[in-house]
């Protein structure tokens, strides 16, 4: 068929399925939803709340969802929303405005709301209020506060336990490097600090600290949860926020921001491991230089699933130590079957991932009536 002036340049066999702008006068409130694919069950994606967020990253990040849930074969598709504010706004304004944002979306059955950058349990809380369809809930109604228990950090540690064989290497000494010592890359490090890993440098916004002989992973969070920055714990060497990159190590873990290793800084990287614990924190070019080279990257969907794999057992009213023995077996398994498959075929481990997921993915359009909802 022709272009026409309704498709969009980036309309596919997955998606995107529904897009919804948000606009409310008398608050000055935009915001939009995109659901990508339903084809597996409905859709469980973030609500990210910040000044500057975009359509574009909103389109992204929905596919990202629908492929993360594809491949941790969760009967969930894929959808992000987005609102344009500062997070930190004064609570009571925060909470008038998430809650008319739910309820512009309260028969948009197809999208699960979820926490996501700028939002947290109490907005989930406030959403659930609203229109009942929320996860990343506080306990009290029912949650499993997956930030305070580490469950994306716990499945980074699963995947990359499952990944050592391929690299020849043992969690027991390994040198660890965490980029981002925020609710991911702190419980990444506790938890493979448990196993006998060996935290050599971390960073946040304010800077990097590193010691080769090892941080207190204990006395940092401890630090970080008192409101220090990382670069102004007492432990080790301080320097800039950067410096973290080229640090040293077997493993290095980014849990910070998208796009923050590129083909210009790519070079500085010297690990066995790179285990992506935020979404998309390598260009895809500097990934494929990353292979190149011998380092393994363990691709974002797979290895950072575990906050949702979380949310989608909340869903389902399943406890918190089911709902973390799913994450451990899931992402273990999705590792290996996607090292495998990727030397068997001489594929990266992202196109590997890719070709997992969109198998997953078109086996349950396959059962649908239309294909994508
Ligand atoms: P967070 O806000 O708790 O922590 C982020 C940390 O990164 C903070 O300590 C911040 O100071 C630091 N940081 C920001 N920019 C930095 C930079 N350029 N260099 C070094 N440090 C920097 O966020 P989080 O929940 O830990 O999420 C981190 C990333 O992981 C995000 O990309 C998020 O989308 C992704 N992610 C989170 C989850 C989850 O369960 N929380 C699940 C999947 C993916």
């Amino acid at each position: 068929m022709p272009k026409n002036s309704l498709q969009l340049d980036f309309h596919d066999a997955f998606g995107p399925h529904r897009i919804i702008r948000v606009f409310e006068p008398k608050l000055d409130l935009y915001g939009a939803l995109v659901v990508d694919n339903v084809a597996a069950g409905p859709s469980i994606g973030g609500l990210r709340m910040a000044e500057d967020v975009t359509m574009e990253e909103c389109f992204r990040l929905a596919r990202a969802m629908t492929l993360k849930n594809a491949a941790a074969g969760l009967p969930h598709g894929g959808g992000k929303s987005v609102l344009a504010g500062d997070p930190r706004m004064p609570a009571a304004q925060k909470e008038e405005r998430i809650r008319a944002f739910a309820c512009a979306l309260a028969s948009e059955e197809g999208y699960i709301f979820g926490p996501d950058m700028g939002t947290d349990e109490q907005c989930m809380a406030w959403v659930r209020d609203e229109i009942g369809r929320a996860v990343g809930l506080p306990r009290e109604i029912g949650g499993i506060p997956l930030d305070e228990l580490g469950a994306t950090g716990f499945g980074l540690m699963h995947s990359i336990e499952a990944a050592l064989p391929f690299v020849g290497l043992s969690l027991d000494g390994a040198r660890i490097a965490v980029q981002g010592f925020g609710s991911v890359g702190m419980h990444a490090a506790r938890f493979l600090a448990e196993k006998g890993a060996i935290l050599v440098a971390a960073s946040d916004s304010g800077g990097t600290i590193e010691n080769s002989g090892g941080l207190d992973v204990a006395a940092l969070i401890a630090h970080k949860r008192a409101g220090g920055s990382v670069g102004t714990f007492a432990g080790g060497r301080a320097s800039n926020r950067d410096a973290v990159i080229a640090i040293e190590c077997d493993i290095w873990i980014p849990a910070a921001r998208p796009d923050v290793v590129t083909i210009d800084n790519v070079d500085q990287l010297q690990a066995r491991i790179v285990a992506q614990g935020a979404n998309i924190p390598l260009t895809e070019a500097a990934e494929m230089q990353l292979h190149k080279r011998g380092v393994l990257c363990l691709p974002d969907f797979i290895a950072n699933a575990g906050g949702v794999i979380c949310a989608a057992m909340e869903y389902r009213g399943v406890g918190e130590t089911a709902a973390f023995t799913e994450i451990a077996n899931r992402i273990a398994r999705n590792t290996d079957e996607m090292l495998s498959r990727g030397k068997a075929d001489g594929k990266a481990p992202r196109q590997a991932a890719l070709d997992m997921a969109t198998a997953r993915l078109r086996a349950a359009m396959s059962t649908r009536r239309w294909s994508i909802f």
